[in-house]
């Protein structure tokens, strides 16, 4: 391995359900090799470049990995034979392995990567009708330490890179047979069933503090050469990390979800702790620049905590700041964590307050909790945090919940 560079991201032998894959470090490129999973177009036509190789072999390839599910250069059949031998030396496709997989009785699927160092990143499938959502995690742990949050809890481990980012997509279209294993590959073939229809960025970690390798992770989303989602399709969720919220639209402009949870600042300054950097005003401020130069609405979560934010009265403050925002407001019943104080809402104080939002005029639903018997509903996911920094936190969840 010490003259590859892995076109997929991630590391570890087997346990994705194909043939055994070469050992990786997570996505980096290791003294020459490069990981071509991670690459999107641009980045994977400059390494094509950098081998005297001519643009068409980025598409090639990426078909290859992102819609046939191929990881091994010997399977690519429209590549010259050298070209195969070449890209096994100086190359490779490690995806992140699958320690464990749940299904929850309401068909929600949950699988537990485990990556390099140890570390572990959890990834959620919501499938319902005429759709299914992939949840996907952007860090290793979370340095944000929202108060009702178990990811904070662990403190963070470190970014995720593009290649383990995609690769819990590729993962998660080989486990659900959306892709057709290495099969080879047969142009007529329309591949009609897409389990993957939908992405959120609502997994473990912060995506705007990770955007150098989230970008090219959603750019493959989006190209018709890997997953060919439109960017409506795409939603990435934050916290509310201001100054990111521009360089997103610049970069790779998705749809946009912000973690509300609070209309005045007091309350966001506990919930959120983010919000004493950015408070509300900067922070709805720059989602009116988002919603205008995209031409799309934000959605807005708010998690319903019992007597802390789900009054009548927080209920109306929402509705005169998100004036002249273009908004949705997603209402999200808490999810239990550990050692957590909260408690949720009950169902008809949802519902009133879902009233009075729709009432003033702001278009608002009641998120259904998902996988809640296997730990994977919003919030509860906390893999496993190996980094140094996040082990001397005193309230690290240990381990997988898997
Ligand atoms: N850091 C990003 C991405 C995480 S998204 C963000 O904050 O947006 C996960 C969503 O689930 C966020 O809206 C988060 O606030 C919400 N969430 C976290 N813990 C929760 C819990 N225990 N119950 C319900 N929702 C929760």
């Amino acid at each position: 391995m010490s003259d590859v560079t892995n076109l997929l991201g991630g590391q570890g032998a087997g346990g994705y359900g194909g043939p055994p894959l070469p050992v990786g470090d997570g996505g980096r490129r290791m003294s020459g090799v490069t990981n071509l999973l991670g690459l999107d177009r641009d980045a994977l036509e400059g390494f094509f470049a950098g081998i005297g190789e001519r643009p068409f072999r980025a598409t090639q390839v990426m078909k290859w990995l992102h819609q046939q599910g191929v990881a091994e250069f010997q399977a690519m059949s429209n590549l010259a034979k050298t070209l195969r031998a070449r890209l096994t030396e100086i190359a490779t496709v490690v995806p992140p392995v699958v320690t464990a997989d749940r299904a929850s009785r309401d068909g929600t699927r949950k699988w537990l990567l485990g990556l390099a160092r140890g570390d572990a990143v959890e990834t959620v499938f919501i499938p319902e009708p005429g759709r299914g959502t992939l949840c996907v995690s952007s860090q290793v742990g979370c340095a944000l330490d929202c108060s009702f949050c178990a990811t904070g809890k662990q403190g963070f481990g470190r970014n995720l890179e593009a290649a383990e980012i995609i690769g819990q997509v590729w993962l998660a279209a080989r486990c659900l047979g959306q892709v057709p294993r290495g099969e080879p590959l047969i142009t007529s073939r329309v591949i009609t069933h897409r389990a993957i229809t939908n992405v959120v960025l609502m997994g473990m970690g912060e995506p705007l503090l990770n955007l150098d390798n989230v970008v090219p992770a959603m750019r493959l989303m989006l190209d018709d050469n890997a997953y060919g989602l439109s960017r409506r399709r795409v939603t990435l969720s934050t916290a509310g990390v201001v100054p990111q919220i521009e360089r997103l639209r610049e970069r790779c402009p998705v749809s946009l979800a912000v973690s509300l949870h609070a209309p005045v600042d007091a309350l966001r300054d506990e919930l959120v702790p983010i919000n004493k950097r950015y408070p509300i005003a900067e922070l709805l401020a720059a989602c009116r620049c988002y919603a205008e130069a995209t031409d799309t609405r934000i959605t807005f979560e708010y998690v319903m905590l019992e007597g802390v934010n789900d009054d009548l009265a927080c209920a109306r403050e929402l509705v005169k700041r998100l004036r002249g925002v273009p908004a949705k407001v997603n209402l999200i019943p808490f999810n239990p964590i550990p050692q957590s104080p909260y408690r949720r809402s009950p169902p008809e104080v949802i519902e009133r307050f879902r009233e009075v939002l729709l009432s003033g005029g702001i278009m608002s639903i009641t998120r259904r909790t998902r996988g809640e018997d296997i730990d994977a509903a919003c919030g509860q996911l906390v893999g496993k945090v190996m980094a140094r920094a996040a082990r001397h936190r005193p309230a690290v969840a240990a381990g997988a919940t898997l």
